[in-house]
């Protein structure tokens, strides 16, 4: 299925909660979901009763929502999760969190996982030096991921950054903002997840049924 390119704030209304795929705007009175917080559609505010299947189903969408990733790509995390030791909700998070795309929105060279996507794919992130443009890359330990010297001056990068300090922060990446670098430390922990409440369990029920 290919990449959902329609209206983001849709999405929150849908699973009925901010999941804050805009940026700035989400923490404003311009929200979508502040405004209207209910579903979209013509029975958006139909008074339904979600099943069992639908409450998890809801649950892996948000998720997958929230870190952009297609279908296939997110079942391919759960499964190879399920090979790794540790919770399987958990260690899924944890390869989530790893992503390329989303390590350089935690270091805040951008607003948004979206934003991050396309400052990685454009050739903007050196990994260890060298030039990546995988926003699939799964960071190793002690990676240093920084931005290119020609891509210091980039508005949406440096209007970013300047806005990081607002961000709650995450043991996993530590940033050096002078020098427009940052190191994935490796360190996941699942408590510092509480932006978006998410109950990996029910992810995990999904998939096992
Ligand atoms: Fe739109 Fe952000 Fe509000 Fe979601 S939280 S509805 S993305 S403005």
């Amino acid at each position: 299925m290919a990449r959902y390119t329609g209206p983001v704030c849709k999405l929150c209304r849908r699973e009925g909660m901010k999941l804050f795929l805009k940026g700035d705007r989400c923490e404003g009175e311009k929200c979508a979901y502040t405004r209207r917080p209910y579903p979209p559609g013509q029975h958006g505010q139909a008074r339904i009763k979600l099943s069992e299947y639908a409450v998890r189903l809801r649950e892996k969408q948000k998720v997958r929502r929230v870190y952009g990733i297609v279908e296939k790509q997110f079942r391919r995390y759960y499964f190879e999760a399920t090979r790794r030791k540790g919770r399987t909700g958990e260690e899924m998070l944890n390869l989530l969190e790893s992503r390329l795309d989303n390590v350089v929105y935690r270091l805040g060279f951008s607003q948004t996982r979206a934003e991050a996507r396309q400052v990685v794919k454009h050739n903007h992130i050196l990994v260890n030096g060298k030039r990546l443009n995988i926003p699939s890359y799964v960071c190793k330990k002690n990676d240093k991921i920084e931005i290119r010297e020609e891509s210091r001056k980039i508005p949406g990068i440096t209007l970013a950054l300047a806005a990081f300090d607002k961000r709650a922060a995450i043991s996993w990446v530590s940033l050096d903002k002078a020098n427009f670098a940052g190191t994935f430390t490796g360190t996941f922990a699942r408590e510092e997840l509480n932006a978006v409440s998410i109950r990996e369990n029910l992810i995990v029920e999904y998939y096992s049924r």
